[in-house]
């Protein structure tokens, strides 16, 4: 379910249409709106819409333009209706010193104040920042905000800010100008860890392309999902379900997902095989936050059975929409190579080719060389590398099995670029890994392929 999770429906530009307007979105997808609050006289009318509208919720507070007008009597009213079931946020609060519609110190008394009511009633915040940033990012840290945690609105800011939102316990929210020519929002976005993003529209301003200059709406969010899905290299339906997740985590407090042993992912079934492995990488995504990969929980109480791996994979290959089957994890799936070798044995009859993401310890794990017994089975193998030398891989992947991980790797990596399965060899583009030294070393190899991978500020989530 797409959802878009920032509207402004109580704007008079909705007041001719609003049935047609929310009949539009919930057409194209859209199930549920956060509809926010930013005035006084518009806190009433944003319960209402709630209530009259199943797929609408409610975020409320003071707009930092409208700070000036913050006094006990509207704070009573906030608190009054803060807890009213379909009441999910305060926001949209915080700072705007682009247009300094309210005095800058009084924008910065009622941003703290309205934190302190999202503390004290354990709500989410949605916060406006324009040309503000220090100064929210220090407010929110200095209040503690991260307690409660919430959405940086129309983020559009730089990588750098993107990152300390994401420190601080915030998601990012992309709305329209994602999608505009000289947007330099595409850059961030490729770098966003999965768990990190919401969307929304900001309706009825800033409206995506190709309806600029013209009113925004709630179905119109869909454009932002496909943009965002271009920029990340995975489906609409990855977007819309990692956003989702995102979203119910954070404001529907929906954190009991079960973990999966199969799943769906830029149209390939992925088989999570394990969550144990030989290295312990600095950047792997198990040492996050949450485990959460575009809505997924990975994170495995046990791992599964062979026959379990089978029927999760079996349930979901149901159609011809996929393009190969892929064992992977957050763990090493060749510390279960038997078992990956029958899966695919038992899987054989779907016709899909199999491929293998490993750290390439497959040889030193299972004391022999594995290769021939993957060429029997899978079609294709990608190894991280990551590290151009010995050292640098034992001070980023930090393997268990100490200096000779590495030269081990490298020869898992000669054995199957010479067999006939499909080798590529992978390194994240991140600043300690110097992906020319890896590539140089792979194109030393005859028949290996090099590909770097995206870095995701602070994950290998590609
Ligand atoms: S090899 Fe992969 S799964 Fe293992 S620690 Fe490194 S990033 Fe994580």
């Amino acid at each position: 379910m797409l959802i878009d999770s920032h509207a402004h429906l109580t704007m008079p530009q909705f007041a001719a249409d609003l049935d047609a307007v929310i009949d539009r979105a919930n057409g194209c997808g859209v199930g549920e709106v956060l509809d926010i609050g930013y005035d006084r006289a518009g806190m009433d009318e944003t319960l209402a819409l709630a209530d009259g509208y199943g797929s609408v919720y409610a975020s409320l507070g003071l707009h930092p333009h409208e700070a000036r007008n913050y006094d006990d009597g509207f704070e009573d009213e906030l608190k009054k209706n803060i807890m009213r079931r379909k009441v999910l946020a305060v926001g949209e609060v915080g700072l705007d010193y682009y247009r300094d519609l309210s005095p800058r110190d009084i924008q910065r008394d009622v941003f703290r104040r309205q934190i302190g009511l999202a503390l004290y009633f354990g709500k989410p915040i949605v916060v406006h920042s324009r040309q503000a940033f220090e100064d929210v990012v220090r407010i929110l840290e200095e209040e503690g905000a991260k307690e409660v945690g919430g959405i940086v609105h129309a983020f559009s800011g730089s990588l750098e800010e993107a990152r300390r939102v994401i420190d601080l316990g915030f998601l990012i929210g992309i709305g329209g100008p994602v999608t505009y020519r000289k947007s330099k929002l595409p850059d961030v976005v490729s770098r966003l860890p999965s768990n990190a993003f919401v969307l929304e529209t900001d309706c009825p301003y800033l409206p995506p392309e190709p309806y600029r200059g013209k009113r925004n709406e709630p179905a119109y969010v869909r454009l932002v999902a496909e943009k965002v899905a271009g920029i990340l290299g995975v489906t609409i339906e990855d977007i819309e379900r990692a956003a989702e997740v995102n979203y119910r985590y954070l404001l529907h407090g929906e954190r009991d997902i079960p973990p999966r042993i199969a799943y769906e992912l830029k149209g390939n079934i992925y088989v999570n095989v394990t969550g144990s492995c030989t290295n312990n990488c600095r950047f792997c995504v198990r040492l996050r936050r949450s485990n959460f990969l575009y809505g997924y929980n990975l994170n495995l109480v046990t791992d599964p059975t062979v026959d379990e791996m089978v029927a999760a994979v079996r349930e979901l290959a149901t159609g011809d929409q996929h393009r190969e089957i892929v064992f992977c994890g957050y763990g090493e799936p060749t510390c279960r190579l038997h078992d990956i070798l029958a899966v695919a044995r038992r899987l054989s009859d779907l016709g899909l080719p199999f491929r293998i993401n490993t750290n390439g310890h497959g040889n030193l794990i299972n004391r022999r060389n594995i290769v021939p017994e993957l060429e029997g089975a899978v079609q294709k193998v990608s190894v991280s590398l990551n590290a151009p030398d010995r050292d640098t891989y034992m001070h980023l992947c930090r393997p268990d099995a100490g200096v000779r991980a590495f030269d081990s790797l490298i020869d898992f990596i000669r054995k199957a670029s010479a067999s006939a399965l499909d080798c590529e060899v992978t390194a994240l583009d991140c600043p300690e890994i110097d992906t020319d030294r890896c590539r140089t070393l792979v194109e030393g190899i005859p028949g290996a392929r090099f590909r770097t991978r995206k870095f995701h500020f602070n994950t290998c989530e590609d």
